[in-house]
């Protein structure tokens, strides 16, 4: 017997996705994209529902991050080995990719919470024997290599990982597509469905679509135009030959290249973005479709802080399987709020002095900035006045923890850690600023519940929802945050925390917004008005944790988007 057997009979859906998040040391996974798909496999299992999740093996991992003496990233590979923590299945399929079929091979991960709920993981590897030597590092690394790569990937992902669950056995219904790389699976449905032989490759599809649209589910996650994957019809075709005529391929995947998001639109009955604001973006990016909103969640459990686990657990024991009770936690003694923040934030200030050798106090409050580094999230608006930064601190001192992977390839991103490294160095004498090196989820575990405030500053409309701040509030860390994302729903002035600007105002003002909010309501709340900043601290548990989880997210996939 396999251990997938108990699976095959009840799994109804499928969950695709290029990354995810399933612990701390297996770095299958780049940021928030796959932390998301992560926190849907732990709710997924919470909820018992009747799940299968398809991802790569990313053996080389994503990216190991180092910082230089100069402070710049140095990027290294971040390797696991599937053999320690996934069972080998025995299956394998084949994908024919420039003209050789490439094999792939399953390992199962299985995630099981604590109530006794579980959720498989497929992951896809391609490091194998059989393959030709330039084929087996197709699954190694993450959104490595070049355009050509990420199609041989997404082409696993999809086509492959289509094609494996049924080798595996399973009766898959739903099929659900977390972001466009996933869009080559409902294309190799597609393909089951052809309407005879008869009408010219030109002329209209040759397919039916109407079975695939009622399979699929589509998540999409970019609002700009730029971020989403296309290849040419020319790489299209020398990659994948005639695994579909090239005509036809025109008609549901854009005429002049193949836009995977277009494509998934195109073949899915079912499309979402992943805040109310982000899909009102992707409605005016793509007309003609229809786009609803599912704002995306965090998982509770994972995301709580020893301390504030305990006190949850004090007053109910069910807040890590039912978020919604955190609604109560209003009630709690501020005395107990602040003792569980202090131990949340000694735990911080540890990890900073052990990482990187930066003292912070306990007596001064830390804001946190960790992100992906890359240009609209605007890791250095902070930095934008460094005099009125200094002044600011010497009335109202604070302190900044930062952290955050560039891609290999955005030298922006990469430009703009050196610069924050040489903006920490030009402030020591008056404001404390640490860059915690590789970012990833053990890392940020400990900064959403070590920090005092959370800081966003992404440029709008470009954070499609952001997750961060929902796992800072469930440790009762009030965010500062521009408009938007998912805080445009979150966000009650001075209740759940501040916003820098208003809604739609001027980028180019939300620095100077920032540090008057700074100055004249923050840090005067937290120097002097401890009762008041405690019940910030609680309004953002009971009012964003009881609602921002990935629980409800799971509840809203499940009766709209699954069960339709
Ligand atoms: C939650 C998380 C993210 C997502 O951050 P956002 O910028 O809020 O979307 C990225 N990386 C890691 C390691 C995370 O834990």
């Amino acid at each position: 017997m396999s251990l997938l057997d108990p699976f095959l009979g009840p799994t109804r859906i499928a969950y695709l996705s290029m990354e995810i998040a399933l612990r701390p040391d297996i770095p299958t996974y780049s940021g928030g994209l796959g932390v998301l798909a992560g926190d849907t496999v732990r709710s997924c299992a919470d909820l018992e529902l009747p799940m299968v999740f398809v991802t790569l093996a990313s053996r080389d991992g994503y990216l190991r991050q180092f910082i230089g003496a100069d402070g710049g990233q140095i990027d290294a590979p971040d390797p696991w080995s599937p053999e320690r923590h996934a069972t080998a299945l025995d299956a394998a399929v084949a994908v024919r990719i420039e003209g050789r079929p490439v094999w792939i091979r399953p390992w199962l991960y299985l995630h099981t919470c604590p109530h006794g709920g579980s959720a498989p993981v497929i992951l896809l590897d391609t490091r194998l024997e059989e393959n030709a030597p330039g084929d087996r590092g197709i699954t190694d690394r993450l959104y490595g290599g070049d355009e050509v790569l990420r199609l041989k990937q997404e082409a696993v992902l999809g086509i492959g990982g289509e094609r494996m669950l049924r080798a595996l056995g399973f009766e898959i219904r739903t099929w659900h597509l977390n972001e466009g790389h996933a869009a080559l699976a409902p294309l190799s449905l597609l393909a089951r469905h052809r309407i005879g032989d008869d009408r010219p490759a030109a002329g209209p599809l040759r397919y039916d679509p109407d079975p695939v649209r009622a399979a699929c589910v589509f998540t999409t996650h970019t609002p700009v135009e730029a971020g989403h994957d296309r290849f040419s019809y020319d790489l299209v075709a020398r990659l994948l030959g005639d695994f579909f005529e090239i005509e036809q391929l025109r008609l549901v995947a854009g005429p002049d290249e193949l836009n995977m998001t277009r494509l998934a639109l195109n073949l899915s009955g079912w499309v979402n973005g992943v805040a109310a604001r982000h899909a009102q973006t992707a409605r005016g990016m793509f007309p003609g479709y229809r786009i609803r909103a599912v704002t995306n969640g965090v998982h509770v459990p994972t995301w709580t802080s020893p301390p504030f686990a305990r006190l949850f657990q004090s007053v109910t024991p069910e807040w890590a399987h039912d978020p919604d009770v955190l609604s109560r936690m209003d009630r709690l003694p501020d005395d107990a709020i602040w003792q569980a923040h202090e131990e949340a934030k000694a735990a911080l200030i540890d990890e900073v002095q052990h990482r990187c050798g930066v003292t912070l106090r306990q007596d001064h409050p830390i804001i946190v900035f960790s992100r992906r580094m890359t240009g609209y999230k605007r890791p250095d608006l902070l930095f934008t006045d460094p005099d009125r930064l200094r002044r600011i601190a010497a009335a109202l001192p604070f302190q900044v923890v930062l952290a955050g992977k560039a891609h290999p390839r955005d030298e922006g991103g990469k430009a703009l850690i050196r610069e924050l490294h040489a903006q920490a160095r030009a402030m020591a004498d008056s404001v404390p600023v640490a860059f915690l090196p590789n970012y990833e989820m053990g890392l940020a575990k400990i900064m959403v519940a070590g920090a005092d405030l959370w800081l966003n500053t992404p440029m709008p409309p470009l954070e499609a929802s952001g997750t961060s701040g929902m796992k800072a509030a469930l440790n009762g860390v009030p965010q500062l945050s521009v408009l938007d994302g998912w805080w445009i729903e979150a966000w009650e002035e001075g209740v759940t925390g501040w916003a820098i600007g208003g809604d739609g105002s001027r980028p180019e003002e939300h620095a100077a917004d920032l540090y008057a909010k700074l100055e004249d309501v923050v840090l005067p709340l937290w120097h002097h008005d401890r009762p008041g900043w405690t019940r910030l601290m609680k309004a953002a548990i009971a009012r964003i944790g009881s609602r921002f989880h990935s629980q409800r997210m799971m509840r809203r996939y499940a009766s709209e988007a699954y069960l339709r």
